[in-house]
């Protein structure tokens, strides 16, 4: 394919193989979008960091080569569009990517580029770790119990976009339908929502945040939902869930009311807990917890709790996976008015990276980095956001919390060897 904004760098694809894993070459193509407002200041701190860790962990055997794809404000000037339709086809071409906030344009009808990004994709699971780095301050008296990875469901549920404003055309309509077939009586003037949720998108990632609980050495997995007041969507979140441990899993799995006593070696829990509870639990008995699952709307409000509970959102790495391709991105937005000022966090983006690094099977770049921030932010060497909270720290620009990092970690390189 010719894409308008040149071609990709030299370097080799990333594909898919056919049980769904990733073939990752030593010297890949990996797709970013620079983002909108802070975009461009934490990517010039967190690549330097990406790539020292990739020379550094493999002792120079591999290289990234980034390919800039165009979406956002610089892609509307440039190319006339905010999301050109081959950025989509080159993320789908690239399997893996990095991406820094965007800015919804303000005005009616406009759909969020994140959104369209995650519909156009599939990019059905929206997979946040939560962890604590030790130094960064938080809110709580023991954040180093949190060690949780959030599974949301990001294409259904009230966040699928069909709704109807009060009084409109359509949504009088809606409720003239309710009353003449469904006997559900309405206040006229409601504006109106609808939440679906299919057993395939539910599966599709249940089945995920099982697979990587059973990969990555976790023990349980928690299916969190509302289904004691919403019970065909929520509720039946819950009883899909637990069909797929049951019909795909059930060597692998064990269920709470089958338990006496530890979970067995080589076995996960599956259980469940309501919302309203969940957002107890963590607070109250995080080190029960380790993998969550979760509709879209309640996965939205806990991922960005348990960001809180460990630090904040400047610190928070995420990302989007699909089955074709994965996106990963630093979870806040794109602030603008610090922008091109060289001073917020670029921890979120850092440590999205050493997820990405992680996704492609590069574990030791993907601990170097996560090595790397830790301890610099150990050292009290941090951003304003953090520095405000931290007496004694020092306070350091964007660009140089990137530029400590990657010297942390060309150090940390050459004391392993
Ligand atoms: P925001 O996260 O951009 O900023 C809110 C405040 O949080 C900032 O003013 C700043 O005080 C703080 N902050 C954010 N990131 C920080 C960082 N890295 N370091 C230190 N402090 C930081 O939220 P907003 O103002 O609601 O949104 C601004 C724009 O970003 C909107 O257009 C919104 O739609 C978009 N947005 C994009 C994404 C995304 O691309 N994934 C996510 C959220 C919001």
């Amino acid at each position: 394919m010719k894409y308008p904004f040149g071609t990709p760098p030299a370097g080799d694809w990333i594909t898919i193989t056919q049980s769904g894993h990733l073939a990752v070459p030593d010297h890949p193509i990996v797709g970013f979008i620079e983002g909108d407002g802070v975009g461009p200041d934490i990517w010039n701190a967190a690549r330097p960091v990406f790539d020292a860790a990739v020379t550094r962990g493999s002792r120079g055997r591999r290289q990234v080569h980034w390919w800039e794809l165009p979406a956002g404000e610089k892609s509307l000037e440039k190319y006339g569009q905010l999301l050109p339709e081959e950025t989509l086809s080159a993320l789908e071409q690239a399997v893996v990517a990095i991406k820094c906030p965007l800015t919804t344009p303000v005005g009616g009808g406009f759909r969020s580029l994140n959104v369209t990004l995650r519909q156009r994709l599939e990019l059905y699971a929206c997979i946040r770790p939560v962890r604590y780095i030790q130094g960064t301050p938080a809110p709580v008296t023991r954040p180093q119990d949190v060690d949780m990875v959030v599974f949301r469901e990001n294409m259904e549920d009230l966040y699928a976009g069909i709704e109807w404003k009060s009084g409109s055309e359509q949504a009088v309509k809606m409720i003239s339908l309710l009353e003449d077939h469904f006997a559900v009586k309405l206040d006229p003037e409601s504006g109106i929502g609808i939440k679906p949720m299919s057993p395939r998108a539910t599966k599709k990632l249940v089945r995920k945040a099982i697979r990587f609980a059973l990969e990555t050495g976790r023990k349980r997995v928690t299916l969190v939902h509302k289904g004691n007041i919403m019970k065909f969507t929520e509720g039946a979140f819950r009883d899909w869930g637990y069909e797929v441990a049951r019909d795909e899993f059930s060597d692998r799995v064990v269920f709470e009311a089958d338990l006496t006593g530890d979970i067995p070696d080589g076995k996960i829990l599956v259980n469940d807990r309501i919302a309203d509870a969940m957002f107890q639990q963590v607070l109250l008995r995080p080190r029960e917890y380790e993998v969550l699952a979760l509709p879209n709307l309640n996965g939205d409000y806990l991922s960005d709790a348990l960001a809180a509970q460990v630090g904040g959102l400047g610190m928070a790495p995420g990302a989007n996976v699909g089955d074709r391709c994965a996106i990963f991105e630093a979870t806040h937005g794109s602030a603008p008015k610090y922008a091109g000022l060289d001073k917020v966090n670029p921890g979120s983006l850092i440590l999205s990276g050493a997820m990405m690094f992680a996704h492609m099977g590069w574990k030791e770049e993907s601990d170097l980095i996560m090595r790397g921030i830790s301890e610099v932010i150990g050292s009290g060497i941090v951003t304003y956001d953090l520095a405000r909270q931290m007496p004694g720290s020092k306070e350091v620009s964007c660009s140089e919390f990137g530029r400590a990092v990657a010297e942390r970690i060309r150090d940390l390189a050459a004391s392993l060897r």
